[in-house]
């Protein structure tokens, strides 16, 4: 759908919230997120209220991704950045607030401690084939 009437996301697209605006244009708005992780971490909305990137027509998709490859550059040089983090949490569970796609541009410095906390896991055994298999089997499923 267009637009959620309830959806924060929807209400600054259609100017009922105010945010500070970045980038627009025909498919997307960009503008900085209001609780940043660091200074200048910026948001990319699609002008179409989904929830998550399964779920955003590919038109939509792409804009957001074409945008951040536009935008990130800009986000860098502005705040001395020394690299960014392109984030799109999908569902509650992966930590999403506003269930409105949205990717997160995030400026990133040495030593800022942002994003901490990850662990990664390791296969055992067979683990590794069967998780494979089980998801090209998801794929090959929907795309039947
Ligand atoms: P997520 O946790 O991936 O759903 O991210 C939602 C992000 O939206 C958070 O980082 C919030 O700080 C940000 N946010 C929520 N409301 C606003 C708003 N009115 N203006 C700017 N950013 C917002």
């Amino acid at each position: 759908m267009e637009r959620d009437p309830n959806c924060v996301f929807c209400k600054i697209l259609d100017g009922e919230i105010p945010s500070a605006k970045i980038y627009e244009d025909e498919k997307v708005l960009s503008f900085l997120d209001i609780a940043p992780f660091n200074y200048g971490h910026t948001l990319i909305i699609p002008k179409y209220h989904a929830h998550g990137i399964s779920d955003l027509p590919e038109e939509y998709r792409n804009a957001v991704f074409a945008a951040a490859a536009k935008l990130a550059p800009a986000v860098m040089h502005a705040t001395g950045a020394a690299g960014f983090n392109l984030l799109m949490n999908n569902g509650e569970t992966a930590g999403q607030t506003v269930p409105h796609a949205h990717l997160h541009i995030i400026p990133r410095f040495a030593d800022d401690k942002v994003l901490l906390g990850a662990s990664q896991k390791q296969y055992q055994g067979t683990e590794l084939a069967e998780m494979q298999a089980k998801i090209q089997a998801k794929i090959a499923a929907r795309e039947a």
